[in-house]
């Protein structure tokens, strides 16, 4: 049996480490807003090349106290329209919603399902305001063209890079490219904690500012409240977890790399497309997405030779019943994408035969 990803292996590789961690974090009897959550700041804005990470709750929070961060400064009101992809993740539709920003769904490029420049130019009016770039299955948006656009149009750039920590173009990284990036950290991400976690990167000395307030009930002083915050912080002992994986990170990366450069290489069969990617450095593998028509029958069969599958999503934001004013839109290559899409195993602790179990199991799918 392959399961798709197995938390349990991927912690026990760190076990010593994470248990000592956590044992300094008990013993220190100190919780909340201390030393781990400023080192771990420290340590993932010097990774991103950042000047400023800002530990949160999770990847939610960030990307919306950056919005709400972003209309508190001003640079921002109720209404002003987010340009995000309509094959997102719904958590960066729900960051744009929870603001009151009104989302413009664009259908994403046929080859990367990663922003279209060409949709995105086109859906610019006079009302936008913030190009949300999400970086999907862990695959760069392409930043420099959409950092330009978005500089001869004057919008922002969020960047959602819950996917993609490390993801990298042009020397470049996933979070140092907006005006602002949001990261999860929930357990399952490419740089997981044993719980919820989060943080905004930004090079903006005021918006880092604000959203250290805004995590913490809007006040940067105790008792003394500037805004209508939250409480959306990241605690001490997930940061120090964090600490000890972010060391690992760029191990971890380079070998979803050789998953993933394997498969495309073993994977041959003339129902299943592959997913592209040119440029090697920009893709972290955080999902390793492949595409058939008959999804669910490919599915099966895999299940049944032992390999465990998941799909990515399965209905997009804009069908879904917390989104009714958006049900009538229509997105026919967003749609297309949510039917056929699975996500095969992948992470850095597959064996070579788990690999090839899965290789088998895929190339030996038909449908007679
Ligand atoms: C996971 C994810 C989020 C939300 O992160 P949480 O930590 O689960 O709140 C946002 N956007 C994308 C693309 C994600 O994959």
């Amino acid at each position: 049996m392959v399961d798709f990803l197995n938390l349990q292996t991927v912690n026990a590789q760190y076990a010593e480490q994470l248990k000592q961690a956590c044992a300094r974090v008990i013993d220190s009897g100190w919780y909340l807003q201390g030393n781990e959550l400023v080192d771990f700041e420290n340590a993932f804005a010097n990774y991103c090349g950042c000047k400023h990470a800002v530990g949160v709750a999770n990847g939610l929070d960030a990307l919306t106290l950056v919005l709400r961060a972003w209309i508190e400064m001003g640079w921002l009101k109720e209404g002003d329209e987010v340009i995000v992809p309509a094959n997102t993740y719904i958590a960066s539709v729900l960051a744009i919603t929870e603001s009151r920003l009104t989302p413009v769904f664009v259908e994403p490029d046929p080859l990367t399902f990663n922003l279209s420049l060409e949709n995105v130019s086109e859906a610019i009016t006079p009302r936008s305001k913030v190009i949300m770039a999400v970086h999907l299955y862990g695959q760069l948006a392409p930043m420099p063209e959409l950092v330009t656009l978005a500089k001869q149009h004057d919008l922002l750039v969020l960047e959602d890079s819950a996917q993609a920590h490390g993801a990298m173009v042009d020397d470049k990284k996933a979070g140092a490219w907006g005006d602002a990036s949001g990261f999860s950290f929930y357990p399952g991400k490419n740089l997981g904690a044993l719980g919820d976690g989060g943080a905004v990167t930004t090079n903006n000395d005021e918006l880092a500012n604000v959203l250290r307030a805004l995590r913490n009930y809007g006040s940067h002083q105790k008792y003394l409240n500037k805004y209508k915050g939250m409480n959306s912080r990241l605690d001490e002992i997930q940061a120090a977890m964090l600490s000890v994986k972010l060391a690992h990170l760029d191990d971890e990366i380079a070998a979803r790399r050789s998953v993933a450069s394997y498969y495309r290489e073993h994977i041959e069969n003339p129902l299943v497309t592959l997913p592209v990617c040119d440029d090697e450095s920009s893709h972290v593998w955080h999902l390793f997405v492949i595409r058939c028509d008959n999804r669910e029958r490919l599915q099966a069969h895999l299940a049944s030779k032992g390999v465990q599958s998941l799909i990515h999503y399965p209905t997009p934001p804009h069908q879904q019943d917390a989104y009714a004013e958006f049900n009538h839109l229509s997105f026919p290559l967003t749609e297309s994408i949510h039917q056929q899409v699975l996500s095969l195993p992948m992470g850095a602790t597959l064996s070579r035969d788990d690999l090839k179990l899965v290789v088998n199991a895929v190339n030996s799918f038909s449908l007679i």
